[in-house]
């Protein structure tokens, strides 16, 4: 399986060469998304992605450097596809905040409106739990409190933990504010994590999965500490932290 870093920034004012956080994870023919920062579909089309192979998206919470290149993602593969209606599989979309997914597609039938005659996409909530399998993957959401303690019971904030080839790979999505917590009860032992450094410093997360037995760390989402010296943190992770860890940035491709 290969990984795809679209964006690697948090959710940050505009800065040159990192943008807003998304990935990629391309398995045979088929392509997964995980959250669509603003050009994230831009930067996977010039890096060689077929976006007419995206199944499925998986959003982990609906803050605008999460989703706001989602309607362009959509309408990105529709200028692909062509001007042919049908014989499209829908693409599935995993959003935990259906008001988010009506304002986006609100908008993409602004453009055209029929816009789902040519990239129908079903949208479906995310839980706790078990959420999609396939041929290839099997996602697992677990809540993170990055939004706070919902009051209905209904988290709208997610990590999501992928088994896929035998491997065990973990996204952290956006964790909470108040402290590194989130991370105990999101990770377990992986062949990959990827890790948010937006909101906590890197040594803090690092401390956090002391004990965790992780076969590669990668940074993600980062803050201005990461932004200004990667290398830093990196050496951080490999000589202090005694891990196999990246810093991932626009445009980097992991295979495992
Ligand atoms: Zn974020």
């Amino acid at each position: 399986m290969k990984f795809y870093f679209l964006g690697t920034c948090a959710g940050t004012k505009p800065i040159s060469g990192w943008h807003h956080q998304s990935f990629a994870m391309e398995v045979g023919q088929a392509v997964y998304w995980f959250d669509a920062g603003e050009c994230s579909s831009y930067t996977a089309h010039i890096m060689g992605l077929n976006l007419l192979q995206v199944k499925t998206v998986f959003i982990s919470h609906t803050h605008f450097d999460h989703v706001g290149g989602l309607a362009n993602l959509f309408w990105n593969m529709k200028k692909l596809k062509g001007k042919s209606i049908g014989a499209f599989d829908k693409v599935n979309l995993f959003i935990p905040n259906r008001d988010a997914w009506k304002g986006i597609k609100t908008l993409l039938e602004a453009d055209r409106r029929n816009f789902s005659e040519y990239i129908p996409v079903e949208p479906f909530d995310v839980h706790d739990g078990i959420i999609f399998s396939d041929e290839n993957i099997l996602v697992e959401a677990i809540h993170t409190e990055h939004l706070g303690k919902p009051e209905n019971g209904e988290w709208k904030s997610f990590s999501y933990k992928i088994k896929c080839e035998g491997r065990t790979i973990i996204y952290t999505g956006d964790i909470g504010l108040a402290n590194v917590d989130d991370l105990d009860r999101i990770v377990c032992d992986c062949d990959l994590l990827l890790v948010e450094t937006g909101h906590h410093p890197y040594t803090e997360v690092l401390d956090a999965l002391e004990g965790k037995n992780i076969g590669m760390i990668a940074f993600t989402h980062h803050g201005e500490a990461i932004r200004k010296n990667p290398l830093q943190a990196c050496y951080h992770a490999q000589v202090k932290y005694d891990r196999k860890a990246i810093i991932c940035m626009d445009g980097t491709t992991l295979t495992i």
